[in-house]
């Protein structure tokens, strides 16, 4: 699917494909992680503790992204408020996905940002992966905290609790979820055998370059 998104049947249904994916994957399970997709002047955003496989596309709800209640029959994802954020912020995004996949998670206790271990660091739009400070889950202050981490990012740890992408499209949210859980495996497992070379600013810059054009399309 490509945006812009509206708030129709499939894009509902793609928002719950979206968890049943990460799920099948491994990257998230039970009721852990959200996903969003922004739809004209709102976004849709999955339900709050409702596990994935018993999700279905009503329950997702829809929240004005000016401000202004929550609709729907179930209650909004407890980080509405970093998902909402984010699109006022950044016009650009189209799907927002959060998730605690164990070995991103593992590195967020760490308190560290990824550094720039392999070149999908550039994936995620710069010379590293930045961790978003801690704060309660579903608070205004970790909202705070993931804005700041993804101003000029695509992807970030969080602090004692999981990792957080974009996308232009939900597809590319979701592919950088799945390469941030993959680069922080490697990071961790060549950490184990010994210490990791890192790129450096000129080969991430190359990288970054190159991920303009990179595409499957003739005419990017
Ligand atoms: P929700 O079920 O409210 O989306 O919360 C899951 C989560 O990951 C909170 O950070
Ligand atoms: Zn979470």
């Amino acid at each position: 699917m490509t945006p812009p998104y509206s708030d129709a049947e499939t894009t509902r249904r793609a928002v719950v494909d979206a968890c049943l994916w990460m799920g099948a994957r491994g990257l998230n399970q039970g009721t852990s992680g959200n996903v969003s997709v922004r739809a004209g002047t709102a976004m849709l955003i999955t339900p709050s503790a409702i596990p994935y496989d018993a999700m279905d596309p009503e329950m997702v709800a829809r929240v004005p992204l000016a401000g202004g209640a929550a609709e729907g029959p179930c209650k909004p994802s407890s980080e509405w408020h970093f998902h909402r954020a984010l699109y006022r912020a950044r016009p650009g995004i189209h799907a927002v996905v959060h998730a605690h996949p164990a070995h991103a998670t593992a590195l967020s206790m760490l308190r560290a940002p990824i550094p720039a271990c392999h070149y999908m660091v550039a994936a995620f739009g710069g010379h590293d992966v930045p961790v978003a400070g801690y704060a309660l889950f579903g608070s205004e202050s970790l909202s705070s905290h993931v804005v700041a981490a993804l101003q000029d990012r695509q992807g970030c740890l969080m602090a004692n609790h999981g990792a957080t992408t974009t996308g232009e499209t939900l597809e590319r949210a979701l592919w950088r979820m799945e390469e941030l859980e993959v680069l922080a495996r490697g990071f961790i497992l060549a950490r184990q055998a010994g210490t990791p070379h890192l790129l450096s600013r000129e080969e991430i810059d190359a990288t970054l370059a190159k991920f303009e054009d990179y595409g499957p399309r003739r005419d990017r």
